[in-house]
């Protein structure tokens, strides 16, 4: 079995893994660039045969491991015809997100075949059994890939400090000294002091302004079901929950692939909003998003309850850089507004005990601009650090 890294040694964004056998190839991932921490734009004109066109090579199947862009933002560029796989309730999630945008990509999205957790399947000679992570998509997957005697685990994007981080650890424990390689994502490896509170201290503090305000307005994405879910235990005891139609879809499909894992994703006092807000005795916790909508809606309580009203900021800093004019246009004029968040990716702590855990033969760093931060231990002598394009023999 061999391995090669198209893009992702060496940057956050983009990571696109490959797989082969003699007779089969798979690619894990197929993600658009995220700009570096400098703020540059990686180059994004990658061609790979087989995949984004028709060559000699032949693709067997395109694995997402979960559907944030930077790792299904090329599904437009695949060849027709090739096998995609994602997690059913990813697909459902990631399905109704493109619907909303009106994207080109419905059609390849609806003939996406779906993968479920621990259920193992194949493509030509490779198994692969996909393991339900803890991430800030749904439904997010590590891939354990097993071919040629051989077993490779990517991890995709994790965390353990998440709502579902409790069944990250234990999930790898069966793992321990069965893997040959672990290809593990290392996003903050290049942040010094990356914020990793636990989601369920977020509903702490959350708890603590719902108390204050009487109208909270949180900026969140969509699709982050885990920080929805953050704000919507944290309000429930004193306010309604409030979204909008779209926003309840995604949340309704949530509840149903989520909710026998954990009460978190049931969202059952959430509702759509409604004209009359005024008449909510205790107030409401709004989910609301840089979508001109939203404006309106927040714009009478800028003006006649500027006192009673909190804006709460709920996403990364990256995004907030690359939309900042129309966030301030959210937050503008509010008096109260503030920063609640934390890191969709693995601690180091984390990325250490997961690795500790499995106890790879090899350790392969991806999803980082700095794979050298890396700290494992007594498995430090694992790790290699592979370039873009690498083959590497398992
Ligand atoms: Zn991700
Ligand atoms: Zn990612």
């Amino acid at each position: 079995m061999k391995i090669k890294i198209y893009r992702g040694t060496h940057q956050i964004g983009g990571c696109i893994t490959e797989i082969t056998t003699e007779k089969t190839r798979i690619i894990i991932d197929l993600g658009t660039v995220l700009p570096y921490r400098n703020g540059k734009m990686p180059k994004e004109n990658l061609v790979i045969e087989g995949v984004t066109y028709i060559g000699h090579q032949k693709c067997d199947a395109i694995l997402f491991t979960h559907y944030h862009n930077d790792h299904t933002g090329l599904l437009g560029k695949a060849i027709e015809g090739i096998p995609l796989y994602m997690g059913e309730g990813a697909k459902k999630i990631f399905l109704l997100s493109q619907k909303h945008k009106d994207s080109g990509l419905i059609s390849r999205i609806e003939q996406m075949n779906s993968y479920r957790d621990g259920e193992t399947f194949t493509v030509g000679d490779i198994k692969i059994t996909p393991i339900l992570t803890d991430h800030s998509a749904f439904d997010a997957y590590m891939l354990l890939i097993e071919a040629d005697g051989k077993r490779v685990l990517h991890t995709g994007d994790f965390r353990t400090h998440g709502i579902k981080g409790r069944i990250v650890i234990p999930r790898l424990n069966s793992l321990h000294g069965l893997v040959d390689v672990m290809i593990t994502e290392g996003t903050n490896l290049s942040y010094k002091n990356p914020v990793v509170t636990s989601e369920y201290l977020l509903v702490e503090a959350a708890e603590i302004l719902m108390e204050r305000y009487r109208y909270v307005f949180v900026i969140c994405s969509a699709t982050d079901i885990d920080r929805l879910a953050v704000f919507h235990k944290a309000s429930v005891r004193k306010k309604r929950f409030l979204c909008d139609a779209y926003q309840m879809s995604l949340l309704e499909t949530a509840a149903k692939y989520g909710s026998s894992l954990t009460d978190c994703y049931r969202f059952d006092r959430s509702s759509v909003y409604f004209e009359d807000l005024d008449g909510l005795q205790d107030g409401f916790c709004m989910a609301v998003r840089n979508e001109k909508d939203f404006l309106e809606i927040m714009e009478p309580y800028r003006e006649k309850h500027n006192e009673e009203s909190l804006v709460i900021y709920s996403m990364s800093e990256g995004y907030l850089k690359k939309h900042q004019q129309t966030i301030e246009k959210m937050i503008g004029g509010f008096r109260y507004h503030i920063k609640l968040h934390t890191s969709g990716h693995a601690s180091e702590e984390a990325i250490w005990e997961a690795a500790n855990t499995v106890c790879a033969k090899k350790i392969i760093p991806i999803h980082t601009e700095d794979p050298e931060n890396i700290r494992v231990g007594a498995l430090q002598e694992r790790v290699v650090f592979l370039e873009d394009g690498e083959d590497f023999q398992v």
